[in-house]
């Protein structure tokens, strides 16, 4: 009997032993396998995080505003190219402190009081250098979901042409303020004048009303211009391009300025060929014609020429451009000045062109219409023997066209 339940018992301890052996070889496959996934993920984890740490980069390199992360311990953890072509950095600036690497104590010490007081703090830098550039710098210090702080963040913004376009809009309103001002207080004086008493004396009375009419027209003016103005510089006037003969239209001009010329006793010429027809908004260039001969009348020699004359450059029959100039043989435009004069309210002398109900802004109209044209203008002077100013237009108009 007892060896039948020997041998029982062993194939029983076979089949176990066996089985034994069979779910341990599945376990070291599965085992295996899953290590294998396990490898799998892990490589794909990585894979993604690199991809998506360089995805950073280039987004971080693409940004206009510039980046640094600083770590716990002020160290530059990232920094973009932004704040790397700002400052010129050539030396890798990874693993510095800020000191190090910008060597600007400001920077270290606003990262300093970011970190320390634990809000967002701000800065304005001026980057000296061929063309200086002015930053605002904010930082920030940054926590992680513990609530404990992990390093600093700061963005510099470029706000160079933010504070130029400040500055010209200050300027811009102050000077319209004071232009406007001039004429109002003389008004409101010579007014105050006629109603003291001196109204009675008939010779006074006109003497002060003309000057009144004198003021009103400036303001009317300067009104006109700084409407002009804005309408040109928000690009709110089309250009209407039309065929024209333009000693028509310089002839028309110098018709209307006969008796003011013949006042100061100037000889007026039109030397424009009467065969040149040009493609042009004859309205807008009619007001440069008038801004342009008006002060080479105002400007120019009592007793003197100005003369408009046109010319076309390129081939006669398909003109590449037309130029156009009016010259005076009046006193001319200081050296340091001719750069200037196309500037809103820029005078060679103040006192004369308010004198001759000048608004400062007639050559800046010019410019704008001549560049929404497509063209260019430019002022060559002599000093004490007289001016031109030369402009010239695309003899075709340009395509679309420009407003
Ligand atoms: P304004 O209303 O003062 O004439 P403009 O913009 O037309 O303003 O001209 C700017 C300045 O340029 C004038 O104030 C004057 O000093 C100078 N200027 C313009 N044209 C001439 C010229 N033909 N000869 C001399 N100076 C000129």
């Amino acid at each position: 009997m007892w060896p039948f339940l020997a041998l029982t018992a062993l194939a029983a301890l076979v089949g176990i032993l066996y089985r034994w052996r069979r779910q341990s070889r599945e376990q070291q496959a599965r085992i295996a396998e899953l290590d294998q996934r396990l490898r799998e993920s892990n490589e794909r984890f990585r894979r993604e995080l690199e991809q998506e740490h360089a995805g950073q980069e280039v987004i971080f390199d693409c940004m206009i505003e510039g980046l640094v992360v600083l770590d716990s311990e002020g160290r530059i953890r990232l920094i973009n190219q932004a704040v790397e072509n700002l400052f010129q950095l050539n030396a890798e600036a990874r693993g510095r402190t800020l000191l190090e690497a910008f060597r600007r104590h400001e920077l270290q010490d606003l990262a300093n009081r970011a970190s320390a007081q634990g809000q967002a703090l701000g800065l304005e830098l001026t980057l000296d250098g061929p063309s200086p550039r002015c930053l605002a710098i904010n930082a920030t210090a940054f926590h992680d979901t513990g609530g404990t702080q992990r390093g600093v963040i700061l963005v510099f913004h470029d706000v160079t042409r933010l504070n130029e376009l400040e500055a010209t809009r200050r300027e811009f309103v102050a000077n319209v303020s004071h232009e406007l001002r001039t004429p109002i207080t003389i008004i409101k004086g010579y007014v105050e004048t006629l109603l003291d008493g001196a109204r009675n004396d008939p010779q006074l009375s006109l003497k002060f009303l003309q000057t009144i009419e004198k003021h009103t027209n400036r303001l009317t003016f300067l009104i006109e211009d700084l409407l002009t103005i804005s309408q040109l510089e928000e690009g709110r006037i089309v250009v209407n391009h039309q065929w024209g003969q333009l000693h028509t239209l310089v002839a028309k001009v110098l018709e209307d300025f006969a008796s003011r010329a013949a006042a100061r006793n100037i000889a007026l010429a039109n030397q424009v060929p009467e065969s040149l027809a040009l493609r042009a908004d004859l309205d807008r260039l009619q007001q440069v014609l008038v801004n342009l001969i008006d002060n080479a009348i105002k400007y120019g020699r009592a007793g003197g020429h100005v003369s408009v004359a046109a010319r076309i450059l390129g081939a006669q029959d398909s003109p590449e451009r037309i130029e156009i100039s009016v010259t005076d043989d009046g006193p001319g435009i200081p050296k340091e000045s001719i750069d200037r004069i196309f500037e809103r309210f820029y005078r060679v002398d103040t006192a004369r062109s308010r004198e001759q109900g000048g608004t400062g802004l007639g050559l800046s109209i010019v410019k704008h219409i001549v560049q929404a044209h497509g063209g260019d203008v430019s002022a060559e002077s002599q000093p004490g023997k007289g001016t031109t100013f030369r402009l010239t237009l695309p003899g075709e108009p340009p395509s679309p066209p420009v407003r």
